[in-house]
């Protein structure tokens, strides 16, 4: 077993890191504050090829592995999480598409999206629906050869912003097998949206999104009619390792943070890092901070040999965003009342990074999926 990094992973984390330290971390609270996403953002990591990581390299991406992608998510977590959301959204639509979408759609839609011209949302979650996604309500009713979308989505990240997304629609009877996917253009009549004021990730926002009677036809349906929730529920096995290694990029800078500071800061005539009660927490942290990651590339490796990473992404969905939030809680302590202050990023980590505790799908409906495959799903919650 070697956990060792090849040169071409060591050279491209460099790269990041440059890029990172350079381009995102200087607007990290300057775009918080702001509460926009910047313009020169998404053109940036598109030219880094962070918005084609999983898109075939015939459509103007990288097509780059699952623990190639993890990696640059981690790295770019650390300078600057809520950039990360770009990443992260590419990435999983591309999923999407790649699982379910022709040969012709994937040529339609796929170079946009490594571009950066047509940076896709999720659209799932409702105001009445949230974790019981196989109920959504959005209605798909059908209009010639086509349908018109007719209903609301909410919670949806970068939802102000992006002028494409994947919508779960009903098109059926209830239950998971009524969802249908769609790629729609959310630029075009029947669509209106409004943002939602949040307590992190200001700068990326979420919206609430209306759809009254926007049109798609069949070459908008991803996959056949009544597979859109299978669809979905495949891309979130992936995502959520990805998100899993986002949560542990933004906490291992944290705590780099919080270790350099208990070098320095004295107290009592001596460095707090030599006194066990401010030391052992981050070595605590540390320690599980470094499993979290084994577990989230577990997950990724899985994926890439072909294999089912839903128990391994799964656990590390539950796992890693509460750990990253604890570790960035127990860093920002470290710094005493400097860590009160909003001239120290820790206090913006943690609002940012609990978000991700919630969004694509709680813990709780994380280790339900576990518990399904460790007991049986009759024996199961
Ligand atoms: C930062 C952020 C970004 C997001 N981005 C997107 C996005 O881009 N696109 C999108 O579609 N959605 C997005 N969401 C929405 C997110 O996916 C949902 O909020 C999430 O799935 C939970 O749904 P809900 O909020 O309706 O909570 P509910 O489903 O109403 O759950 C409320 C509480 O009950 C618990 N609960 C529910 N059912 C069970 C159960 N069976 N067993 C035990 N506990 C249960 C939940 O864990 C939670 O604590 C985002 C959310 C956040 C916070």
């Amino acid at each position: 077993m070697d956990f060792s990094l090849s040169p071409e992973q060591e050279a491209y984390l460099t790269e990041l890191r440059g890029f990172g330290e350079k381009e995102l971390a200087p607007h990290y609270r300057a775009d918080d504050l702001a509460g926009t996403l910047r313009d020169d953002l998404v053109p940036a990591m598109a030219r880094m090829g962070l918005t084609g990581l999983r898109v075939p390299e015939r459509f103007g991406g990288q097509e780059a592995d699952a623990v190639t992608t993890g990696m640059a998510a981690e790295e770019i977590a650390r300078h600057d999480f809520n950039a990360c959301y770009v990443l992260l959204d590419s990435a999983l639509v591309s999923d999407i598409l790649l699982a379910g979408a022709t040969d012709e759609q994937q040529a339609r839609w796929m170079p946009g999206i490594a571009s950066g011209a047509t940076m896709p949302a999720v659209c799932l979650t409702e105001p009445g629906q949230g974790s019981d996604a196989a109920n959504l309500a959005l209605r798909a009713e059908p209009d010639g050869d086509g349908w018109r979308l007719v209903g609301e989505k909410t919670s949806i990240s970068l939802g102000m912003y992006t002028p494409v997304g994947v919508v779960f629609a009903r098109t059926g009877g209830p239950g998971a097998r009524g969802v249908s996917a769609f790629f729609v253009d959310l630029t075009g009549a029947g669509l209106s949206r409004t943002p939602l004021d949040d307590l992190g990730s200001r700068s990326i926002g979420r919206a609430s999104l209306y759809f009254d009677g926007v049109r798609v036809g069949r070459e908008d349906m991803i996959g056949a009619e009544g597979e859109g929730f299978v669809a979905v529920m495949r891309g979130f096995d992936y995502s959520r390792a990805v998100i899993g290694l986002m949560c542990l990029g933004i906490a291992s800078a944290a705590l780099d943070d919080a270790l350099a500071y208990a070098r320095e800061r004295e107290a009592f005539g001596r460095p707090i890092g030599t006194f066990q009660g401010v030391a052992f927490p981050l070595v605590e942290f540390a320690t599980q901070i470094r499993a979290a990651r084994h577990l989230c590339y577990e997950a990724l490796a899985l994926k890439d040999a072909g294999k089912d990473p839903a128990v391994p992404a799964n656990m590390a969905k539950w796992w890693a965003p509460k750990l990253a939030a604890d570790a960035v809680h127990q860093a920002l302590l470290t710094f005493g009342h400097a860590g009160w202050s909003t001239d120290n990023p820790v206090g913006q980590r943690l609002r940012d990074v609990i978000g991700l505790e919630i969004g694509d799908g709680t813990a709780q409906i994380a280790k339900l999926v576990v518990a399904r495959h460790l007991l049986g799903r009759s024996s199961a919650p």
